[in-house]
């Protein structure tokens, strides 16, 4: 079926039309096999580094292509469309955002033209913490600098893709809170060279989850970071993490759009051609109206994740449009997600027709990278001035 492509100029419609190509290279059943075995997508990471799709956000002097994040966000989506998994690598595509921001210009050069061939991977976000979860200025993770030299000590918690990283973003704490005027300084970004520290000062726990996340525990015991991985200014790591997320909430609400069309389509389609009691299941409206609810939901998540990516790619930061995007686009994916399961039966539990796997994949959206509680919270109190909670 044809969803709708409004808005899109020829070139993101040929953008769109060669990530399908290159998606329908690694079909439901490769997807099957890695969730299985709990493996990781090399081969298609390496297919979409080979294109260059995920170096679309990097300048191109840094050897990327240049590209807005409604392109990035284009990209997502329609890998997810295509019933491809685009969390195994979609940080690589965004975690860099602090750094061509806030970081130096020697870091810039030192990094970028790497991680944009994909010589460097910098897929490796590391916040979330046991103690503090959402709450994020309470993390104690610390970081105490010794000459050239940062000394690195706590533990993270949900950290993906670290074995399949070079490089770590980590958030840290610099300055112990109660001397911070406010709590969100005081924290600091830091590069941290996995191949090194992975041994030396870092441990990494697999943490088995309901989907194949390949996520972390990582517990830090005197790890040495040198001081000139500092990216920014010293205690200002949570403002400078900040810029990254709005671009990040807008591309993992793609992905939610993305496998919404994809439970869309295989729902209409098993709809029309699934026949009991001598009629097509579709025929019934306590079948259709359920896809066709979600459909619209879909497509209505769409459009302000179109208005939050432009607005970001017009130098903007679209607090509240990026919020809402994921918001919008982890729920309607979920309604998408049920409709299609009760679309298909009990053979949507069967994992040969792989609706199953996508049904846990898309449930992650509402949780991370922010649950949609703090997401309405941030609703609430900054956008419609109604008071802090916490
Ligand atoms: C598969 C997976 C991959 C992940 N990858 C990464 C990663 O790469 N890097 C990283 O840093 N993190 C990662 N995370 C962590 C993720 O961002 C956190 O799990 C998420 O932010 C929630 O944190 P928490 O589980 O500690 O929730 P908690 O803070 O313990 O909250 C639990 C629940 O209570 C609700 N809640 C808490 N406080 C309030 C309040 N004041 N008002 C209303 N509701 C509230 C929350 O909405 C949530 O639903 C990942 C998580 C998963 C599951």
């Amino acid at each position: 079926m044809q969803f709708s492509d409004f808005g899109m100029t020829d070139d993101q419609k040929a953008l769109c039309n060669s990530v399908s190509q290159l998606c329908a290279r690694y079909p439901e059943q490769y997807w099957r096999k890695l969730d299985d075995g709990y493996e990781y997508p090399t081969d298609f990471v390496n297919a979409l580094t080979e294109g260059g799709y995920l170096a679309a956000l990097i300048p191109e002097q840094y050897g990327g292509m240049g590209l807005g994040v409604i392109d990035g966000s284009l990209i997502l989506e329609e890998i997810n469309r295509a019933g491809c998994n685009a969390a195994a690598s979609h940080a690589q595509m965004y975690i860099m955002g602090t750094l061509l921001r806030h970081g130096s210009e020697g870091q810039k050069e030192a990094y970028l033209p790497g991680i944009a061939s994909g010589e460097i991977r910098l897929q490796a976000f590391g916040v979330t913490e046991p103690d503090a979860g959402t709450d994020t200025t309470s993390i104690s993770t610390r970081a105490v600098k010794k000459g050239k030299k940062y000394i690195v000590n706590g533990r993270k918690v949900f950290i993906s893709r670290v074995l399949h990283s070079d490089l770590l973003l980590l958030l840290a704490r610099t300055t112990p809170k109660e001397q911070c005027a406010r709590k969100t300084e005081g924290l600091s970004v830091l590069l941290v060279d996995l191949k090194r520290a992975v041994g030396d000062g870092l441990e990494v726990r697999p943490i088995e989850t309901m989907v194949n996340h390949q996520t972390n525990e990582l517990l830090f015991d005197n790890l040495e970071v040198p001081a000139e991985n500092l990216i920014g200014e010293e205690g200002q790591g949570f403002r400078h993490i900040l810029d990254s997320m709005n671009a990040e909430r807008i591309l993992v609400a793609s992905e939610g759009i993305g496998d919404g069309r994809y439970f869309v389509e295989k729902a209409v389609d098993y709809a029309n051609s699934r026949v009991v009691f001598g009629r097509p299941i579709g025929q019934n409206q306590g079948v259709q109206f359920p896809i066709a609810r979600a459909y619209a939901h879909i497509e209505a998540a769409r459009m302000v994740r179109d208005r939050a990516a432009r607005m970001f790619d017009a130098g903007g930061n679209p607090g509240q449009e990026a919020n809402m995007a994921k918001l919008l686009a982890s729920e309607a994916s979920w309604e998408a997600a049920n409709a299609c399961m009760d679309t298909f039966g009990g053979y949507a539990y069967a994992k040969e027709f792989h609706i199953e796997r996508k049904f846990r994949e898309c449930r992650l959206l509402m949780t991370a990278p922010i649950p949609n509680n703090l997401v309405l919270s941030y609703l609430g109190e900054k956008v419609l001035g109604m008071p802090r909670s916490f």
